[in-house]
């Protein structure tokens, strides 16, 4: 049973299919990856399911309900929360402020400037801030924390709403494999513990053929491949079209040069 049904969905800016009528489905405690070379639609595709962009086609069901047409903030009261920058929230306060901001959004209350913000949710942002193991920082400013750590922080922010889909652009983006590859794993834990579906986008191959269940695969607005990682890997469209890029596609993929090949 799906949690997530995308059928025909699509959108232009001027004369640019961005999205292209692509279709698609992701079940509970499910990991998809959405691959596909820059341009290719990805962000497009997160910014139409969380409501900041409106679909000119197609429908994005999420259970029975169709979320084209519903705010942002609709889609995220029905429990799809996606990754923030934490440079977009707020850097000066501490980490844990920053998770329980998130709580009290998540439970529609106002932040109360006349209440101190160690009084609202503190146990509960704690708590989630053990399961990203940031309890320790838990005290201390977001400004000052590392690179991986703050991809963590951001990642406890975005389970504050309970999520049953989570959507995640790039999370790993301007981090070392080490670190990629930590921070999938702590989201594929915590996710399989709680059924939450994930989309994620994510450059490094080896972390999408390490953590995806399935995958998708866009070239310029259309999806042209769907499936397991192993299939994909040897479908010769999607090596053409990143091979096409100068991209490599992973390790490995032992695609032999053209014999014509000057080098
Ligand atoms: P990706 O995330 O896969 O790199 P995007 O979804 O960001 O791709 O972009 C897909 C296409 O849509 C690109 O050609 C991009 O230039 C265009 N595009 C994206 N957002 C806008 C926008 N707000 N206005 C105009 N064109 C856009
Ligand atoms: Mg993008």
């Amino acid at each position: 049973m799906s949690l997530l049904r995308v059928s025909g969905l699509g959108k232009s800016f001027g004369g640019v299919r961005a999205v292209d009528g692509i279709s698609f489905a992701l079940a509970p405690g499910e990991l998809l990856a959405l691959i596909g070379p820059n341009g290719a639609g990805k962000s497009t595709t997160f910014n139409l399911l969380n409501g900041q962009l409106r679909a000119d086609a197609g429908s994005i069901l999420l259970g029975e309900r169709e979320l084209v047409g519903m705010a942002p903030r609709e889609i995220s009261r029905l429990g799809v929360s996606r990754t923030f920058q934490i440079a977009e929230t707020f850097a000066s306060l501490s980490v844990v402020e920053n998770v329980q901001m998130a709580l009290l959004s998540a439970n529609r209350q106002l932040f109360s400037m006349w209440r101190r913000a160690a009084d609202q949710h503190r146990d509960q942002a704690l708590d989630l801030l053990e399961q990203v193991h940031m309890r320790a920082q838990a005290d201390r400013p977001c400004s000052v924390l590392a690179y991986g750590d703050v991809k963590r922080v951001e990642l406890a922010i975005a389970l504050a709403n309970d999520p049953q889909l989570l959507l995640m652009d790039e999370p790993t983006a301007g981090m070392a494999p080490g670190e990629r590859h930590e921070l999938m794993a702590l989201t594929r834990q915590l996710v399989s513990q709680r059924g939450t579906a994930v989309l994620f986008t994510e450059h490094s191959m080896d972390v999408v053929f390490a953590y995806a269940d399935r995958m998708i695969v866009l070239a310029r607005g259309r999806l042209i491949a769907q499936g397991k990682p192993q299939d994909i890997r040897e479908n010769p469209e999607v090596q053409a079209v990143y091979l096409g890029s100068g991209k490599t596609f992973g390790t490995t993929v032992h695609t032999p040069p053209p014999a014509s090949d000057p080098l």
